[in-house]
C-alpha cells in the first residue's frame, strides 16, 4: 500500500486520476470503508497495490489530521511509501511542514511530489526545485532524496511516478 497526503487544492485528486488514466487496463475500484467515505479512499489497483488517498490537510485540520490521517499513518503496518504533494509554484507551506515533520517523527520512508510544474514559469519552478532540494538533503532524515515534479495537465513525471510506485510495491515487471 502507498498513500498520498498534501493540503486541499495541492493537485491531489488530479494527480491521482493522472496516474490511473495512463493505464486504462488496470480496473480501479473505489472501496469504501464505514464512516470514511467522504476522507479516505482506498483504490485498489487489481491485487497488486493499493493507493489510499488521504484527506486533504488544511481544511478541518487538526481534527482531521489526529483522528484519520495521524492514526493511518503511525499505524498501517502494509504501508510501503507516502507520498507528501508539494505545489512546485508555492513551495514548501507551513502547512506542509506539519507533514513533513509528521512523517519524520513517525519514522515513515516518504517522498516529495512537486506538483502543478506546467503552471510556474520555468525560472520560478528552477528556483523552488533547487529550494525544495536543498530543504530536503539538510532537513530531513526519512525521505527519498529524489524529487518527484508533475503535472496533471501535461502528464510530464507521471510516467516516472508510475514506475517508481511500481517498483517500491513489488510490481515494476
Ligand atoms: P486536491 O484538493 O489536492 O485534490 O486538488 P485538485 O486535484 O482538486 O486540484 C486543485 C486545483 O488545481 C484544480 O483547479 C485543478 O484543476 C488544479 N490542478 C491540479 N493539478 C494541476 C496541474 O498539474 N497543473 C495545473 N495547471 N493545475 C492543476
Amino acid at each position: 500500500e502507498v498513500c498520498f497526503i498534501g493540503r486541499s487544492n495541492v493537485g491531489k485528486s488530479s494527480l491521482i486520476k493522472a496516474l490511473f488514466s495512463l493505464a486504462p487496463e488496470v480496473e480501479v475500484r473505489v472501496s469504501k470503508k464505514p464512516g470514511h467515505t467522504k476522507k479516505m479512499n482506498f483504490f485498489k489497483v487489481g491485487k497488486y497495490f493499493t493507493v489510499v488517498d488521504m484527506p486533504g490537510y488544511g481544511y478541518r485540520a487538526p481534527e482531521d489530521f489526529v483522528d484519520m490521517v495521524e492514526a493511518y499513518l503511525k499505524e498501517r503496518r502494509n504501508l510501503k511509501r507516502t507520498f507528501l504533494l508539494v505545489d512546485s509554484a508555492v513551495g514548501i507551506t507551513k502547512t506542509d511542514n506539519i507533514a513533513v515533520e509528521m512523517c519524520e517523527e513517525f519514522a515513515l520512508p516518504y517522498v516529495m511530489v512537486l506538483t502543478k510544474i506546467d503552471k510556474p514559469s520555468k525560472g520560478h519552478l528552477l528556483k523552488q526545485v533547487l529550494e525544495i532540494q536543498k530543504f530536503v538533503n539538510t532537513q530531513t532524515q526519512g525521505c527519498f532524496p529524489q524529487l518527484f515534479p508533475v503535472s496533471s495537465v501535461t502528464y510530464s513525471g507521471i510516467h516516472l511516478l508510475k514506475c517508481f510506485i511500481a517498483n517500491i510495491t513489488g510490481n515494476l515487471n
